[in-house]
């Protein structure tokens, strides 16, 4: 049976906000929408949200389902038994959908864990978003993540892995292009695989028809990933052995290619405000380098650089219910319009999936929608304040 809401405006996640809007859903689908005026009689019927907004359920590119989001996250995912990492991502993935998001891009989990919980969340038989799963990285011997990856030290190893990742379930692959914070004895400013590795990879994923997330905090990592043509890099951090330092060239270089960058902007957020709140002084090269990473993120976005939102959900204290801090942050350090902060956990995360099903709010895309009270696109604080979460039609959280 179809359904019609009526909202004080609707946006479709893209560019387009219809005032006093409709929507109608039906059988998992959007089958139509416009303004209320256009829905003469019918309107009579449809459910009034009121001052609301409705938009596209949120998409957060950026997620560890089996991650604690705990001070003591390594600890977890170095000595968490199979059934706790199970217990754990069932536990995120419901925090994560009842806070707005009806999809998330899964970055690295065990892949018994991601993809047995995609099908759970497709069979209604957990409360959960749409999964899309890279399952396990790819990474080198010991390197950033190797307690949820597969080790790989060659192209041949890669070229193996690749396929029976893609085999084993993976929508997408991940590599671990550079060292990462989180790995004891790994270096984020170094790569972990050489150019001709990484084009390797990437050739064969696309061979097989998947997308590329590269996480890069180093530059010789995103130079790597600017010429494997990789789809996405995460945190595109131009890290060097002293310190952030921008390169003009790197920058053009993920412009010119057309790479997405998903700079996780609100991981580690939480972990600075508990500190503060603490008494307990940070490193000012910390702050300082904050600073410089945001004003990297600027320089990036000026060069045309699309960014998608992912807050990198199950690292220390960087929540699955809290991933519109990314968007809120987006629009107080980079300047970005709420509509754009919106379109990067939406139309544009659609994009970078590769997707056409769901994103925006159109005619014949998946109802995967949210209901906000108030004008998310004059308050970005408005996207906590949830009426309702539909996901694939089917309204399963619901506040009102
Ligand atoms: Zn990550």
């Amino acid at each position: 049976m179809a359904t019609t809401f009526l909202a004080a405006r609707i946006f479709d996640g893209d560019e387009t906000t219809i005032e006093d809007g409709f929507i109608t859903i039906d059988d998992g689908k959007i089958t139509a929408m416009g303004k209320k005026s256009d829905l003469g009689s019918g309107a009579s019927s449809a459910t009034d949200l009121g001052d609301a907004t409705i938009l596209p359920g949120l998409i957060n590119m950026h997620t560890h389902m089996t991650f604690s989001a705990d001070h003591d996250v390594l600890d977890n995912a170095l000595n968490d038994t199979h059934e706790m990492k199970m217990v754990r991502a069932i536990e995120n993935l419901r925090k994560a959908i009842r806070s707005g998001v009806t999809t998330v891009r899964d970055c690295g989990a065990p892949n018994e864990v991601a993809f047995a919980l995609r099908t759970a969340s497709e069979n209604g038989v957990i409360e959960a978003p749409h999964v899309w799963a890279a399952g396990q990285v790819l990474t080198s011997t010991g390197g950033h993540c190797y307690y949820i990856g597969v080790e790989v030290d060659s192209v041949e190893d890669i070229k193996k892995a690749v396929r029976n990742q893609v085999k084993a379930g993976a929508d997408f692959i991940k590599v671990m292009a550079t060292g990462g914070g989180l790995t004891p004895n790994t270096f984020p400013e170094n790569a972990q695989f050489s150019e001709q590795e990484l084009v390797a990879l990437a050739d064969d994923s696309r061979r097989l028809n998947r997308k590329i997330a590269a996480h890069c905090h180093g530059t010789p990592g995103i130079r790597n990933a600017i010429a494997a043509e990789v789809t996405t890099i995460e945190h595109c951090s131009f890290m060097t052995p002293n310190g952030v330092e921008y390169e003009e060239d790197v920058a053009h270089g993920v412009a010119d290619k057309g790479i997405y960058v998903c700079p996780t902007l609100s991981t580690g957020e939480r972990a600075r405000q508990a500190a503060m709140e603490a008494g307990i002084e940070l490193p000012a090269r910390w702050a300082n380098m904050r600073e410089r990473r945001t004003d990297n993120l600027r320089r990036l976005s000026d060069l045309g650089v699309q960014f998608v939102s992912g807050n990198d959900a199950g690292v220390t204290l960087t929540r699955f219910d809290d991933f519109q801090l990314d968007l809120e942050m987006l629009v107080e350090y980079i300047g970005y319009s709420n509509e754009k902060a919106i379109a990067t956990a939406t139309s544009v995360a659609a994009k970078a999936i590769g997707t056409e099903e769901y994103g925006t709010l159109a005619e014949g895309k998946r109802a995967d929608v949210l209901a906000v009270n108030g004008n998310a696109l004059h308050d970005i604080g408005a996207l906590r304040d949830i009426q309702f979460v539909m996901k694939s039609g089917d309204i399963v959280v619901d506040y009102r």
